[in-house]
């Protein structure tokens, strides 16, 4: 066999080679279709192949593909910080572009640690942030990040940052009911505040809906209201890591906007350019950003891709097409409808042990045993066997949890905003068979 050379995330298996994408779908070198109902990594929000966004990627390469942002700016550029301030909870925003999620929640973290030494206090430079959470690979991301999994090789180099309990109702961290808890999750925060000091603390980060660590997982009324006040009483700064939930996944252009909270900061990455190119977003409240403009002037992070042209301009086609298109609502809307029938199939099989979400951020969750919750041991891989026998059937469906200290065995089911009826058929069609299936497997 010829030798690769291409590190892939599997080094034992023989990925298919995609050929090309339309809409909904994607197709292999075999002509297989596989109905992309995860957007790949929630990413392929408005779905593959648009044509409005190919034209404005064409425009912007015929002008200027890159410049070094410390040499110029540019119109997509400038244009794209204002759109995104226009559109983020209460406006009044910065950009910092950088190139994934993991270098926006990392920029995130490092300007609201510049932040408090502009403001003479760099004694605050811990991030806290919750077990079953993700916010990136690099190793500041990482030190954030609630992932056993992901963070284990890497012990030595991470920051040991206090990790809070998750508002994770199915299996809630404190033992109590959603209808009587009074939100006791949050007020995890502010013991771990009053134990660490928040004069040591910079910042808390959170995804409105956990996402990768957990599987879609949607905090119980209240909790970010109470998160908000607390960040606010203790002066810490809050950071909404939005790179899943961003530009109109959950049926709300930013997660936050359900629960009517404005974050200090937002990281952006994923459906900000739909995957059509690497683009990835720290937002900055001007608050936050005052004492650096009367400081030292210069934001201390950075990458030669930030800010290029080429990326601004179809990062701006796709929240451009998103609007034009009433995608938002779209996914408001179709999500209800998704959510609802992945309910009723929940009814006919036992392993699933919860469904949830928010808009078409949703998730299914298994368990070996419904009235006690316990999960599958780790050993049968029972999120893998679902993602793999739905791959089989052409059906991508994103693995949520596994090895996360804390979750159970999820996936994440997040179709592109763009998806029709019949696709929607299809693809409730083959979740059912892949469980069928996968019953089969695991129950005696
Ligand atoms: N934050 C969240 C909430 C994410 O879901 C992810 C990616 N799964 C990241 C950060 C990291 O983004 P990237 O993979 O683009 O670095």
């Amino acid at each position: 066999m010829e030798r690769e050379h291409l590190i892939k995330p599997l080094l034992n298996y023989r990925y298919p080679t995609v050929q090309y994408g339309k809409g909904s779908y994607l197709y292999d070198e075999n002509g297989k279709a596989y109905l992309d109902a995860s957007s790949g990594a929630v990413t392929a929000g408005i779905g593959h192949g648009t044509a409005e966004v190919i034209e404005a990627m064409h425009e912007q390469a015929q002008k200027v593909s890159f410049v070094y942002r410390s040499q110029f700016t540019s119109e997509p550029a400038e244009r794209l910080a204002k759109k995104l301030s226009d559109l983020a909870p209460g406006g009044g925003y910065w950009s910092f572009f950088v190139n994934s999620g993991s270098e926006a929640t990392e920029t995130a973290m490092k300007i609201a640690i510049q932040h408090w030494q502009e403001k003479g206090q760099s004694s605050k430079y811990k991030v806290l942030s919750r077990r079953v959470s993700y916010h990136g690979i690099t190793l500041g991301a990482l030190s954030m990040s609630g992932h056993v999994l992901r963070r284990r090789r890497f012990i030595p180099l991470l920051e040991e940052f206090p990790l809070v309990a998750p508002p994770y109702c199915y299996r809630c961290p404190m033992g109590k009911t959603p209808s009587e808890c009074g939100t006791a999750c949050a007020d995890d925060l502010e013991s771990a505040v009053k134990r660490i000091g928040a004069e040591h603390i910079a910042a808390f980060i959170a995804e409105p809906v956990i996402g990768a660590a957990g599987g879609a997982i949607v905090p119980p009324e209240g909790y970010y209201r109470k998160i908000k006040e607390i960040c606010e009483r203790y002066e810490i700064l809050f950071i909404a890591d939005e790179v899943m939930t961003g530009i109109g996944r959950t049926g709300a252009m930013f997660g936050m906007e359900h629960w009517g909270v404005e974050p200090d900061l937002i990281a952006l990455g994923k459906g900000m350019s739909a995957g059509y190119t690497p683009m990835a977003a720290t937002l900055v409240k001007d608050h936050v950003m005052e004492p650096i403009l009367h400081g030292s002037k210069v934001v201390m992070a950075g990458h030669t891709y930030s800010a290029n042209p080429q990326s601004a301009a179809v990062s701006l086609a796709v929240l451009e097409y998103i609007e034009k298109n009433g995608l938002v609502q779209a996914a408001e809307e179709k999500g209800r409808e998704l959510l609802s029938r992945l309910m009723e199939l929940a009814g006919r099989y036992a392993i699933i042990g919860d469904v949830r979400g928010k808009g078409l951020l949703l998730a299914v969750e298994f368990v070996a045993d419904r009235g006690s919750k316990e999960p599958f041991p780790a050993s049968l891989g029972l999120t893998a066997r679902v993602t793999d026998k739905a791959f089989e059937k052409g059906l991508l469906l994103y693995p949520a949890a596994g090895g996360v200290d804390g979750a159970g065995d999820a996936v994440i089911v997040a179709p592109p905003f763009i998806i029709s009826e019949e696709e929607m058929d299809e693809l409730v069609r083959m979740f059912d068979e892949t469980m069928v299936e996968v019953m089969r497997e695991v129950t005696p």
